[in-house]
This record gives structure tokens, C-alpha cells and sequence, in this order.
């Protein structure tokens, strides 16, 4: 009840007295000129399908690349049409498996050179099993200077559990690959709180990752995402997953392992070594999305393309946008929305917080206060910095909150691919 009533008070803060806090069906958006946005690009075909995974994606299959290629080269052509030549200042590639379309990733990239002005870095996903020396010469040869490698686990057991279809041997194989390539940075991917993990398997996991030179790993927990099938994936049955208190532990020897090893926190669930590029999928602030089912945030506007490969790539080609949802973002949620990330980063720069919040902002003051009475973060001088308690159950937190709002507007759209309204 206590939670209900919280959760609406916060939606109606956020959205203010107009508008519902929903998202609509989406007709003839346009961002109107833009002078710098960063680009991703969803990529989402996979030839093994993880019972865990929530994203979007649907099973391979090669007669599908072609018209696929064909409506990323169309939607590029509709924001340029749009948006002007504007300043590119990143592009992540996700998926999906992004390196099924490997070929056509570079035809892509070619069209967004030339229509926009790119400055920043290209980053991609990758999977061990696809990581071989003709795959990293095309990456390198398109751009791309920054890599993640999903190894999940180095643990030939959690692999299976998790259905990957590759053992630690390739997994090895393929970081040696990757990080004797020349990358700016490679980061690898490793999953924790796994059914049945215990403590000295995550040790071993996180020993593994250290010995393979990785610049970046990223050790993030299992969620039990609703929206994912694996509660009911036959293997993991009788599993059950390790508690609150156990994931808690299970962080803590995370995070200290890491600043033990000379590594620094870059987010909740990353940490880096060294001076090199961080590599990062999720907290850039305003970026456009290609493919089925990315999202966009431009000024004031927040919007999803179709889930649909199919509607996808029929949109497309005829010149349409392929977009399904939209929620407009009030000055409030922008604010919120940029706050949100900055406690992923686990690094708040107080300048800018200011600026965007003013300094006399009552609220904020009240949450600086409870951040600092409930031992979370620490002010740093430039920036205010949750510390590993904070970054914890910062996180947690707010994905209580988030966490079924991404659970109901993905399932509606994985079941229909034109909703006239998601409500919550
Ligand atoms: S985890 Fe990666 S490879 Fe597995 S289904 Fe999801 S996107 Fe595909």
C-alpha cells in the first residue's frame, strides 16, 4: 500500500498534472535538427537463444541480413533527413549478437560517415564463440575501437546453466584474441549470483578475468528479470537463486577484489584499469537508436522503435519511421532521467548537479542528506561519490522501481508491434 502510494506520488512528480504517466503510440516524430546525438544500433539476431535474456532478438537467419541492412541504410537516411549532419559523438553496437551481420555492420558504418560527422568511438558487443582473426579484421577495419566480450563465466557448469554454447577454453581463446588486437579497450562481460554460485566459484571467476589482461570487467548479478524466461528454463527448476543477503556478500567481495587489483570503479558493476577508454552501453544521455526495438532520447522525447524484425524492416522500406512508442519527457523527468544515470556512473560531478537542479533545490538537498545519514556516498570535493554500500543499494533501489516499468512496455511490445498505448 505504503509502496503504491509512493510509486504514484513520484510518477505524478515526474510527468506533472497533464499528462499520464504512459506511453502512446508514436506518429510522425521528428527530433528536428540536431547538432550532436550519439548513435545505437540493435542488432538483433542470435544463433543460440539464452533462456536468461530479455532483449530483443530472434533466432538467426542469414535470408534476413540483406532486407535488415537495407532498412539500418533507410533509417539512416530518414534522420539525415531529419536531424542535419550532426556530430556523431559515439555509436554503440548491441544486440542481439552483433557480429551475425558483421559484413553489413561496415556497409552501415560507411552510410553514417558519410551523412554525418563522426567523432567519437564505435563500441560493440561481441560473443567468445564469434571472435576469430577474419571477425576482429573486419572490426577493425570498420572502426570499431572499443569491444566487450560476453564470457559470463569462465565456469563450464554456469555456462551450461545459462545455456551459452561455448566452454572456458573458448572463452580464453577468444580474449587472447581480442585483447592481442589492439582495441583501445576490451571489456568482459562476467555474471555473479548465479543458481547454486557460491563464494569460491566467484573468487575463481573473478581470478580468471584478472589473469586475461582484460581493461575492463563488468561483474554484474543474474536479475531474476521477469520479463526473461529463465524461472522456467527446465534446468534451472530445482535451482534456486542466491538470496538478498548472499548477492550482497557476493558484491561486496566484488568490489573490494577489483580496488585490491588496481582496478577503478566505473559504474555499479564496472571497473576499469588504468588510464584507458571506459567502455560503456548505457549511460550516454541523448542518442538515437537504429534497428527493431531500439530507443531514442532527444530533447524533451523518449521513443521505441517496433519490436517486430518483420514490421521493422517493412517500415522501413517504406520510408517510414519504424517507431511505436513515445513518452514525452517533462524538465523533471530530464533531470531525474540524467540524476538516474549518474548514480549508475557511482559518480556525481556537483557542478553540473547544480546547474541542472539549482543549488537552493530542496529535494535534492533531502536526498544528499539521506545519502550521507544512511553512510552511502561521500562528498569528493568536484564530485559527490557513492561509496560500495551506496552503489549497491542505490541500485537496487532504483531498479525496484524500473525494473517493471522496462518488464510491462518490453512484453507489450514483444507481443504486438504497433501498441496503441502502454499504461502502467
Ligand atoms: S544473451 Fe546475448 S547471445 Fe544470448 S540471447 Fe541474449 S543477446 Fe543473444
Amino acid at each position: 500500500m505504503f509502496t503504491a502510494l509512493l510509486t504514484r506520488a513520484i510518477r505524478r512528480r515526474l510527468v506533472g498534472p497533464e499528462q499520464r504517466f504512459s506511453f502512446q503510440a508514436a506518429k510522425n516524430i521528428d527530433p528536428g535538427p540536431l547538432e550532436r546525438t550519439g548513435l545505437y544500433i540493435h542488432i538483433p539476431f542470435c544463433k543460440n537463444l539464452c533462456p536468461y535474456c530479455p532483449y530483443n532478438k530472434i533466432r538467426y537467419e542469414r535470408k534476413l541480413a540483406g532486407p535488415y541492412l537495407q532498412a539500418l541504410l533507410e533509417e539512416v537516411e530518414q534522420y539525415y533527413n531529419r536531424i542535419g549532419k550532426a556530430e556523431i559523438t559515439s555509436i554503440y553496437i548491441g544486440g542481439g549478437t552483433p557480429t551475425n551481420l558483421i559484413d553489413e555492420l561496415g556497409t552501415v558504418l560507411s552510410r553514417i560517415r558519410e551523412r554525418f560527422h563522426l567523432v567519437g568511438d564505435i563500441c560493440i558487443e561481441t560473443n567468445p564463440e564469434d571472435i576469430n582473426g577474419e571477425n576482429i579484421d573486419k572490426l577493425l577495419q570498420c572502426g570499431v575501437n572499443l569491444v566487450s566480450l560476453g564470457g559470463q563465466s569462465f565456469n563450464n557448469r554456469h555456462l551450461e546453466l545459462l545455456g551459452r554454447s561455448y566452454d572456458a577454453a573458448v572463452l580464453e581463446r577468444s580474449l587472447e584474441l581480442v585483447l592481442a588486437a589492439g582495441f583501445k579497450s576490451v571489456n568482459l562481460d562476467l555474471m555473479f549470483a548465479l543458481p547454486g554460485q557460491t563464494a569460491a566459484e566467484v573468487e575463481e571467476d573473478l581470478n580468471r578475468a584478472l589473469l586475461s589482461g582484460a581493461n575492463q570487467i563488468t561483474a554484474y548479478p543474474l536479475f531474476s528479470f521477469p520479463y526473461s524466461t529463465v524461472g522456467r528454463y527446465r534446468r534451472l527448476k530445482k535451482v534456486k537463486m542466491p538470496n538478498l543477503a548472499v548477492r550482497r556478500k557476493m558484491y561486496r567481495t566484488i568490489h573490494n577484489f577489483f580496488l585490491e587489483h588496481g582496478f577503478h570503479r566505473v559504474s555499479v558493476w564496472g571497473f576499469l584499469q588504468g588510464e584507458t577508454p571506459r567502455y560503456s552501453s548505457v549511460t550516454r544521455e541523448r542518442y538515437i537508436g537504429l534497428g527493431a526495438g531500439a530507443g531514442s532520447h532527444v530533447p524533451g522525447l523518449f521513443y521505441l522503435n517496433t519490436f517486430s524484425v518483420d514490421r521493422y524492416i517493412d517500415s522501413c522500406r517504406n520510408g517510414k519511421l519504424p517507431v511505436a512508442l513515445k513518452m514525452n519527457f517533462t524538465k523533471m523527468m530530464e533531470l531525474y532521467y540524467w540524476l538516474y544515470w549518474r548514480f549508475y556512473d557511482t559518480y556525481i560531478p556537483k557542478k553540473e548537479l547544480f546547474i541542472l537542479f539549482g543549488g537552493d533545490n530542496r529535494e535534492l538537498q533531502m536526498l544528499l542528506r539521506l545519502l550521507s545519514a544512511f553512510k552511502m556516498a561521500t562528498d569528493e570535493g568536484d564530485e559527490i561519490a557513492l561509496n560500495e554500500r551506496g552503489s549497491f543499494w542505490l541500485h537496487l533501489l532504483q531498479n525496484y522501481f524500473v525494473l517493471p516499468y522496462i518488464n510491462r512496455i518490453w512484453t507489450v511490445a514483444q507481443k504486438n508491434p504497433y501498441p496503441s498505448e502502454v499504461d502502467f
